[in-house]
């Protein structure tokens, strides 16, 4: 089941400045700061109430966050909707048609298991399931 937005996604070119920008919009200073090595990005995350902001920097050249900044420029990237059983929601976007971007979850920032549609399949929005690592769930 999807449960909420868990986090707006926005590709910045410099984290420095994004997030000094972002804090005099949202009045509150970032609480944590990440490196994904495995996704070559740098996030920064700011909570609004129930929902959060995460800046996404490139950490280098290989970085989808380069790429996307090339292409598109910088802002929105995608929407994160927070689940309660990440595989099964997989499965049932899958039967829906839905093209996911890899098989399994995998190991995303701010401790949870993530996984991603493709835009093709999404009206053109990247869109992420993520589920909170604990509760006791499995890896
Ligand atoms: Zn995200």
């Amino acid at each position: 089941m999807i449960t909420k937005v868990e986090h707006i996604g926005i590709a910045v070119t410099d984290l420095d400045q994004a997030e000094k920008l972002y804090e005099k919009l949202l009045g509150v200073k970032p609480y944590k700061r990440e490196t994904v090595e495995n996704e070559h990005v740098i996030t920064s995350f700011f909570k609004t109430g129930e929902t959060k902001i995460e800046l996404l920097a490139a950490l280098d050249d290989q970085s989808v966050i380069k790429k996307f900044i090339e292409k598109r420029g910088e802002g929105f990237h995608h929407i994160a909707f927070a689940t309660d059983d990440i595989e099964k929601e997989m499965k049932r976007l899958k039967s829906e048609g839905f093209e996911l971007l890899h098989d399994q979850p995998k190991r995303g920032a701010d401790n949870k298991l993530v996984a991603f549609i493709h835009p093709k399949s999404a009206g053109g929005m990247l869109v992420e399931l993520c589920q909170e690592i604990n509760n006791g769930h499995k890896k």
